[in-house]
C-alpha cells in the first residue's frame, strides 16, 4: 500500500515546525512523524513507523489520551489535549496539542496529532513525575519485600518482591489486614498491642530496628524473616513502611552449622566416654574373676581336706560371681547389638501375672541383703521377649539394690491403665538429683563416677530403655535425693 502522502502546502510546515505532528492508523500504529517529533523524542523513523504510539505516551497520561483519541474517531471532531511523551532513553516531553480526525482518501483513515513541546514550562510537574517513576522503579526493582500499611493496618502497597516471598499478589492482599495475612498466630496479639500502644504514645519499640522473625507463607508455612519497619507521617496520618528479605536460607546453614557443632562435641564426649569405659570395663571384669580364682582356689585345697561343705560353700560363691560377669559380658554385646540393629527381640504373646513372680524369684537370688516386696500384681497379657523383659527387671532390680545399701526392700509393682501395663521398681536409696535425670538412660551415663561406693559401665539403663523402646513401651524414673527412686516401664497391652 502507497506510503501516506500529504499535500505540498501542508509538507513544507511538517517538515519545519517545531512542533510535533504524528499520522497514527486507527489502532494506534504510527504511520508518519514529522523531524521535530523524531528530534524531540530521539528516535529514527523506521524505529516508530508501525509502533504503537500507545508505547510512547507515559503511562499516567495514556487513558486520557485513549479516550480522547475515541472520542475524536466517534465524533470526527477535534479535540485540545495536554499529554506526555517518552523519549527513547525515558525522559519525559510534555505536549499540549489536538488530536483531529483525518480524512486523506475513502479507504485510509488516520488521525493526526499536533503538539507543541511545553516542557519547559511544566519543569516542576516533569520533576516530581520523574521522582515518582524513579520511585515506582525502585518499588518494582527493591531487592527487599515492601509493604505499606496505614494506621488501620490495612495493606496499601505489596511490591513485586513481597508477591514472590509471602505468595500471594498484590490484588489479593490490597485493603486486607496485615496481621491476618503475614503475621502467625503466635506474634498476633503482641503485634495487636504494639500497634495500639504506638498510636497512643508513639512509642514503637520495634521501628527503625531490624529484627528477625518469622512470617507466614500464603501456603501457611511460616519461614525466617529479617524485618524493619519505618513510620512516616502522611496527610495527619501515619503510615509504616515494612522492609522484609526471606532470611530462612541463611537461618537453615547457621542451623546446619550448630547442628554439626554439637555433633563434633557429642562424638568428642563420646569418645572420651568410650576411652574411659574401656579402662572400668577391664577393672569391671577383672574384679569377678579375681574373685572367681580365689573362690575356685579355696574350694580346690578344701577338696584336698575332703571338706565337701566348704567345697559347696566357695563352688556356690564362684559361682555367683561368674554370674555376675556373664551379665556384663552380655551388657557389653548388647551394646555392640544396640549399635548395630542387631538387637532381634523374640516376642511372645505372655501373661504378666504368671511371668513376674517367676521372674523376680530369679532376681532375687541375686540380692543377699533386700527382701523383694510385690506389691500388685496385675493380670495382664502383653506380647514381650521374656528374656529380654527378665533382663530389664533384672537391672531394674540389681541398681536398686546397690544404690540403696543399708536399706532392706524394694518394692515392684504391676498395674494397667487402658492401653498399657506399667511395672515399677521402688527403692529407698540414695536417689537421683532432679537435674540428672534426662541423662540417665544415655549411654556410658553415671550420677557420680567419683563415688567409690558404687562400681559400673553406665550402660545397664541404657540397655533397658532400648529394650523396653523396641517393646513399644516407655521408660520413666522419679527420684528424690535421700529418699529413694521410682523407675517404670510401660507395655502395650494385647486387646481382646
Ligand atoms: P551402672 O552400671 O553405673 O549402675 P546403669 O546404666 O544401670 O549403670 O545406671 C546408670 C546410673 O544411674 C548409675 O551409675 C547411677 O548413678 C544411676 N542409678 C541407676 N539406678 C539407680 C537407683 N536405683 N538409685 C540411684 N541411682 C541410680
Amino acid at each position: 500500500m502507497d506510503r501516506l502522502r500529504l499535500d505540498k502546502n501542508f509538507s513544507d510546515l511538517f517538515e519545519t515546525t517545531t512542533d510535533l505532528i504524528h499520522y497514527l492508523h486507527l489502532d494506534g500504529r504510527i504511520e508518519l512523524v514529522n523531524p521535530a517529533w523524531l528530534n524531540t523524542l530521539g528516535y529514527t523513523f523506521l524505529e516508530v513507523h508501525g509502533k504503537s504510539i500507545y508505547d510512547i505516551i507515559h503511562p499516567d497520561f495514556l487513558q486520557s489520551y485513549k479516550e480522547c483519541r475515541q472520542r475524536v474517531m466517534a465524533n470526527n471532531s477535534n479535540e485540545s489535549i495536554e499529554t506526555a511523551f517518552l523519549t527513547k532513553n525515558g525522559q519525559i516531553i510534555f505536549g499540549d496539542g489536538q488530536i483531529a480526525y483525518s480524512f486523506v482518501d475513502d479507504k485510509r483513515k488516520y488521525t493526526r496529532c499536533i503538539f507543541k513541546n511545553i516542557t519547559e514550562s511544566r519543569g516542576i510537574e516533569k520533576k516530581l513525575i520523574e521522582n515518582e517513576n524513579r520511585l515506582k522503579t525502585f518499588f518494582k526493582r527493591a531487592p527487599d519485600a515492601i509493604i505499606i500499611i496505614d494506621e488501620t493496618q490495612s495493606i496499601i502497597e505489596w511490591n513485586p518482591k513481597a508477591e514472590q516471598i509471602f505468595g500471594y499478589s498484590a490484588a489479593e492482599v490490597m485493603g486486607n489486614h496485615l496481621a491476618d495475612t503475614i503475621i502467625p498466630h503466635q506474634y498476633r496479639e503482641a503485634h495487636k498491642k504494639g500497634f495500639t500502644h504506638f498510636l497512643k504514645t508513639g512509642e514503637g519499640p520495634v521501628l527503625n530496628k531490624t529484627i528477625e522473625i518469622t512470617g507466614l507463607h500464603k501456603t501457611g508455612t511460616e519461614f525466617f524473616i529479617s524485618l524493619s519497619i519505618s513510620n512516616v507521617r502522611l496527610e495527619e496520618k501515619w503510615v509504616f513502611i515494612a522492609f522484609i528479605s526471606d532470611i530462612s536460607e541463611r537461618k537453615r546453614t547457621e542451623e546446619e552449622l550448630i547442628n554439626k557443632k554439637a555433633e563434633l562435641l557429642q562424638s568428642k564426649v563420646i569418645q572420651e566416654k568410650k576411652d574411659e569405659f574401656l579402662s572400668i570395663a577391664s577393672h569391671e571384669l577383672k574384679t569377678p574373676l579375681t574373685t572367681i580364682k580365689a573362690f575356685t582356689q579355696l574350694a580346690l585345697s578344701a577338696a584336698n581336706k575332703d571338706d565337701a561343705e566348704n567345697v559347696k560353700k566357695y563352688l556356690s560363691k564362684a559361682d555367683y560371681h561368674i554370674a555376675r560377669l556373664n551379665t556384663l559380658m552380655v551388657e557389653l554385646l548388647d551394646i555392640t547389638r544396640i549399635q548395630t540393629g542387631k538387637l532381634i527381640l523374640s516376642m511372645e504373646a505372655t501373661n504378666f501375672s504368671t511371668f513376674l513372680p517367676s521372674a523376680l524369684n530369679m532376681v532375687e537370688v541375686i540380692s543377699a541383703t533386700h527382701e523383694i516386696i510385690l506389691e500388685s500384681n496385675q493380670a495382664a497379657r502383653v506380647l514381650i521377649d521374656v528374656i529380654r523383659i527378665e533382663q530389664v527387671l533384672t537391672n531394674l532390680i540389681t541398681n536398686a539394690d546397690k544404690y540403696s545399701p543399708g536399706k532392706k526392700t524394694i518394692v515392684v509393682s504391676s498395674v494397667a491403665d487402658a492401653d498399657n501395663l506399667i511395672v515399677s521398681v521402688k527403692d529407698f536409696g540414695i536417689g537421683i538429683p532432679s537435674d540428672k535425670l534426662d541423662k540417665l538412660f544415655t549411654r556410658f551415663y553415671r550420677v557420680d563416677e567419683h563415688d567409690r561406693r558404687f562400681t559400673g559401665l553406665g550402660i545397664g539403663l541404657f540397655i533397658a530403655s532400648e529394650i523396653i523402646k523396641q517393646h513399644g513401651g516407655k521408660i520413666s524414673v522419679t527420684s528424690k535425693v535421700g529418699e529413694g527412686s521410682i523407675f517404670s516401664f510401660s507395655l502395650p497391652l494385647i486387646k481382646q
